[in-house]
């Protein structure tokens, strides 16, 4: 087994434009020899026996894969953990409380079966079948998307579940991770059924304790949007949280009007867009991969074409990249020139696919997942990258915006390759933290903007008035008054911030922030391109600082 100390020895000088590392003055860059062994040779964690297939199997289970993800990330951090730890006791004492944290950390802390029948339109009955997980109750309330779709299982659940545990800590959204999943295909029933589904589910969550503005608030996910929300918070507004002055709050994701937020819907695909921005631009990770850094000349594949693909297609698009393929569930289309994503966007609400978009052309080769080009978007399902097919992905950068998409067996291959993995704990996380946002909202009361926008709007037209008046007293007024006017950015900015405005440059902050510290765990620990690793270790620390600082049990 090689040693961090000994991968150390591997780094070469330090890259113009590389990441500034914050409060570390050296900077380094790993050989690519070393990027591949770095995150599985330090400390003492011990990957569980019962995982121990996980990075070469196939197909492993979805739960597995974001436990093997943990464990992972904890050999690498768990010394650092150790060494962090302030009480006055042994090494030994130290040791067995992080060991006790971090097993802590692992497993669902609840989750919750449900069953209950749906009379249909016809007049046939059916039985509905539901899950909620809430993976880690370290920070409340617990938050996690409603999902419908025939794949839905416990352990798929389960897994979501534990990936918003971390995901919440890596982007600092001071929630526990938790999932829902409805086995149905949405398609397949009327909005009227669809209403009865999603209310009666919102009820039997509520009865549970599985709802709540201060316990567990859902959001959407696949095939589940403002419309679901809207009714699930309707139902708990109207029975379990009557009283509740906060009862809106009980998910996010809404419509406007029920206490939604400016930029929610829009916010995972804008959130890959800086995700992905805040590593395009990285002189040290491009050279890495074999590419120069900025969007022009970019190509991009998205698969799944719904709300997390289009909003990334169009932020993507307006930053200058070309979308040259989409894939869907039923079929396949592509365009070497570019594919408009509004126009796409438009065809498909026509014609409910995108298949025959007059704007491409029909794909025909073995799978365009496999197509060359510099930036590939998995946005539909998990697990469609995997051992049999990594090693065909001719895509330089992967940015998971789906959840789970690439199995650790596929990562490594990837890794192997020089392929740059943005992993989706990180890039899609642009959804929980606009949810995080629209949360505060409902507690607040008040939109963002509301109790500012004129003071700050007067308050900078006396800015412009005191300058022209310096200006007049210094050169007088001949010739009428100096004019000033302003400046074109700041006449946009002149009323302040709107709701928009302050959604999304705290999104784009928190983005940033994000990725600075997962790059600067990268490099403190030699990691390379494992970012997932990097992201993993980063919110590991949190979620322990939070356990410890509290004490671990009662
Ligand atoms: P969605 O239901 O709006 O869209 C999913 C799209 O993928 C649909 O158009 C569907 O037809 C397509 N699809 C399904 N199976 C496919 C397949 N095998 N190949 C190609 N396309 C396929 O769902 P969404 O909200 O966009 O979520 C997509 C992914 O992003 C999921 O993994 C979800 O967990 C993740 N995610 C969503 C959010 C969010 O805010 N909605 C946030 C974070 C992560």
């Amino acid at each position: 087994m090689l040693h961090l100390k000994n991968i150390a020895k591997t780094v070469v000088p330090p890259l113009k434009n590389s990441v500034q590392n914050e409060g570390v003055n050296t900077m380094f860059r790993i050989a690519p020899a070393a990027v591949n062994v770095c995150c599985r040779t330090y400390a003492s964690h011990e990957i569980p026996d019962r995982l121990k297939d996980v990075p070469t199997s196939a197909n492993p289970r979805f739960f597995d894969m974001v436990e093997y993800f943990f464990h992972r990330a904890c050999q690498v951090i768990e010394d650092k953990l150790v060494e962090d730890v302030k009480s006055r006791v042994s090494t030994e004492e130290k040791k067995k409380k992080v060991a006790g944290i971090l097993k802590l950390m692992q497993p669902c802390d609840h989750i919750l079966e449900i069953q209950f029948p749906l009379k249909r339109d016809s007049g046939d009955y059916e039985m509905i079948l539901g899950y909620r997980a809430q993976h880690s109750s370290h920070r409340t309330p617990t938050k996690g998307g409603i999902r419908f779709s025939t794949d839905v299982t416990r352990d798929e659940v389960k897994a979501l579940s534990a990936l918003m545990t971390f995901k919440c800590a890596c982007v600092d959204v001071p929630f526990g991770g938790a999932k829902a999943g409805i086995k149905i295909n949405p398609k397949e029933y009327s909005e009227h059924e669809l209403e009865k589904i999603t209310r009666r589910f919102a009820l039997e969550l509520a009865k549970k304790g599985f709802i709540g503005p201060g316990v567990d608030v859902p959001a959407p996910d696949m095939g589940t949007g403002e419309r679901e929300m809207s009714w699930i918070a309707d139902t708990y507004a109207k029975t379990i949280g009557y009283q509740d002055i906060n009862a809106h709050a009980c998910v996010t994701g809404k419509p406007i009007n029920q206490g939604g937020i400016h930029g929610r819907v829009s916010a995972t695909g804008r959130g890959v867009f800086h995700g992905l921005e805040n590593f395009i631009n990285e002189a040290n990770y491009m050279s890495m991969i074999g590419t120069t850094p900025g969007w022009g000349g970019k190509t991009f594949i998205v698969q799944g074409f719904g709300n997390v693909g289009l909003h990334t297609c169009r932020y993507l698009v307006r930053a200058g990249a070309t979308c040259i393929g989409v894939i869907e569930h039923d079929g396949a289309i592509h365009n070497p020139e570019g594919i408009d994503p509004k126009a796409l966007e438009d065809y498909r609400i026509e014609k409910g696919t995108i298949v025959g978009f007059p704007g491409a052309q029909a794909y025909e080769g073995e799978n365009m997942l496999y197509e060359k080009c510099d930036i590939l978007v998995p946005a539909a399902v998990e697990q469609v990258i995997h051992k049999e097919n990594a090693h065909k992905i001719q895509a330089k950068i992967i940015a998971e915006a789906a959840n789970g998409p690439t199995t650790p067996a596929a990562d490594k291959i990837l890794i192997d390759r020089n392929i740059l993995v943005i992993p989706d704990l990180y890039i899609n996380a642009g959804g929980v933290t606009v949810s995080f946002f629209e949360w505060l909202k409902n507690l607040n009361h008040v939109s963002y903007g509301r109790l500012t926008f004129k003071y700050e709007r007067d308050s900078n037209h006396h800015l412009l008035e005191s300058v022209q008046e310096s200006l007049e007293r210094r050169f007088g007024r001949v010739g009428g008054r100096i004019p000033v006017t302003p400046s074109e950015a700041f006449q946009k900015r002149i009323s302040g911030a709107s709701e928009k405005d302050i959604v999304h440059s705290g999104l784009d902050y928190t983005m940033e922030r994000s990725a600075r510290a997962i790059m600067k765990t990268a490099m403190k620990f030699n990691l390379g391109l494992d970012l997932r690793t990097a992201a993993y270790a980063n919110s590991i620390e949190k979620i322990f600082t939070t356990y410890a600082d509290a004490g671990l049990a009662f």
